[in-house]
């Protein structure tokens, strides 16, 4: 089927513009080219940071009352659009229909308590006599906004993850200067859109399109951008730290998440929840789960059925309502995980089902007797490809799951609240979810991980924490 190719816009202080040079999108599935994107200049990414910084030096009073109307017409604009939103989600992304729905309902969700918090972004009084000599001081500190927020996303929540750093971003008053995926563009810039119709003014957000390598260094010096909001890949992560200097940074960084599932849970529910928590999204999904840790007395009959309900997942068309498995995001990408597989099973590992490649599509994979030696075992696959180990007790277990250099998400299936309590201390992550999967999230929690999944929390108003600075007042009385 021929589709239209739609020749695409960017959004450079508060401007719609074509670039000298366009790159193309692609429908992973096809391989269509579905858009012509702007391919953004170093001097356009500067145009876009001096323009924020004129705007936001510019504007004297921005009242909380509009931040929010603009954001509250963004959630109605989104409501109104979210099929159209979908189907830009699932056409330049990997998701599938109903995936790509349930983003455009969390994006909308994450509008809406920006809005919310815009109202909430409050200081406190400070007890300043508590100090003697400072009997007669009185004050309290506020929040500010930082300026001008730096923000660069992944491409696999391509229009939710753009809306965490866009919303609390105006919320909190800053300008902000965005740099999406260049594989998936087009959800950025439709999000754009939204803001645009609100009626934001222009200049506080640009969506520069274009590559990282290319923009990131200018969009991460920049004098005038005081903070680089980052979600995306450990590597790229760390580059950016390092040309950050002093300026703050938020790191929302990759994984390697695992789930516990214990003699005494509720098996069918550690099944559907984890088979769900490994292959959603195909398994391109930060806190998707990559390994599993079952006590022998329910392992065979663990494994025998999560293996049978991964074997029925439908692998197809991204468009149909009934496919669960869509392709990866690009066909190397695929290459990548059967290249991981292979030299996990030359290691020794067993496919217990999957393990197939046909282009960039990856079919769900359970694997079994990974060696600790395997990629698979330490390293974020970031693919549909999850592994499965008995263990003796929850001591291995936690010991095992906690073996890697990531820690954002874990997961703990048990009926045991002592055996909950002890994995909530000793598991090193950003978050513990019991009875459920590493893989489960709302809008408003803090969100974020330990040691190389990143530095702070996002989660809207964790977010504006990090956009904006205290500023404490004190008055001298007479
Ligand atoms: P990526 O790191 O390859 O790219 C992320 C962004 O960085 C893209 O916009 C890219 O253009 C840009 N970029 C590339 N080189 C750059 C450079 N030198 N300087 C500045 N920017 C540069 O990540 P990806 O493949 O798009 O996404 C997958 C990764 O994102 C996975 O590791 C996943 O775990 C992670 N992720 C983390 C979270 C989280 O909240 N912790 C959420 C989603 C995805």
């Amino acid at each position: 089927m021929h589709t239209k190719v739609k020749e695409m816009k960017m959004l450079l202080g508060g401007k719609w513009v074509s670039g000298e040079e366009t790159f193309e999108v692609r429908n992973p599935q096809s391989s269509q080219v579905i858009a012509r994107v702007p391919l953004a200049s170093k001097q356009d990414m500067s145009l876009a940071i001096d323009k924020a910084e004129r705007t936001y030096q510019n504007t004297q009073v921005w009242p909380t009352h509009e931040r929010i109307t603009i954001l509250e017409r963004v959630v109605s604009y989104m409501i109104d659009h979210a099929e159209e939103f979908a189907r830009i989600i699932a056409s330049e992304g990997s998701k599938t229909i109903n995936e790509a729905r349930g983003e455009v309902k969390r994006a909308t969700q994450t509008i809406k308590i920006s809005a919310e918090e815009a109202r909430r972004m409050n200081g406190e009084t400070i007890n300043f006599d508590q100090n003697e000599g400072s009997e007669n001081r009185v004050g309290y500190h506020y929040r500010f906004p930082v300026g001008v927020v730096g923000a660069i996303t992944p491409f696999n929540d391509p229009l939710n993850l753009v809306a965490h750093k866009i919303g609390p971003a105006i919320a909190s008053g800053n300008a902000i200067v965005v740099k999406p995926a260049s594989v998936t563009p087009l959800s950025a810039l439709k999000l754009a859109e939204a803001f645009v119709e609100a009626g934001l003014p222009e200049g506080f957000l640009s969506v520069v399109t274009g590559s990282g390598r290319e923009l990131g260094d200018i969009l991460v010096t920049h004098p005038a951008v005081q903070m680089i909001s980052f979600t995306g890949g450990p590597n790229v992560g760390e580059r950016i730290t390092q040309k950050a200097g002093t300026k703050k940074v938020s790191m929302e960084l990759g994984s390697n998440s695992p789930v516990i599932v214990l003699n005494d849970a509720d098996l069918h529910d550690a099944v559907q929840s984890s088979v769900s928590g490994a292959f959603s999204a195909v398994g391109q999904n930060c806190i998707g789960v990559q390994r599993i840790y079952v006590e022998k007395g329910v392992y065979s009959q663990f494994l025998d059925t999560f293996v049978t309900r991964t074997a029925e997942l439908m692998v197809g068309d991204k468009m149909d309502e009934l496919t669960d498995i869509g392709p990866m995001i690009e066909e190397k990408e695929a290459e990548r995980v059967e290249l991981w597989v292979n030299e996990a099973v030359s290691a020794g590992a067993t496919v217990a089902v999957g393990g197939k490649r046909e282009g960039a599509y990856y079919y769900p994979t359970v694997l079994t007797n990974v060696p600790e030696s395997a990629k698979i075992a330490k390293e974020e696959i970031f693919g549909p490809v999850v592994l499965i180990q008995p263990v003796t007790d929850l001591n291995q277990a936690v010991e095992l799951a906690n073996d890697v250099d990531y820690g954002l998400q874990a997961g703990i299936f048990t009926s045991n609240i002592h055996h909950a309590f002890y994995t909530i201390k000793h598991m090193n992550v950003g978050g513990i979810m019991i009875n459920d999967s590493s893989d489960y999230r709302i809008d408003a929690m803090p969100f974020g991980g330990t040691k190389g999944s990143g530095v702070g929390r996002e989660g809207v108003r964790y977010a504006m924490e990090s956009m904006t600075e205290s500023k404490v007042v004190c008055f001298r009385l007479q």
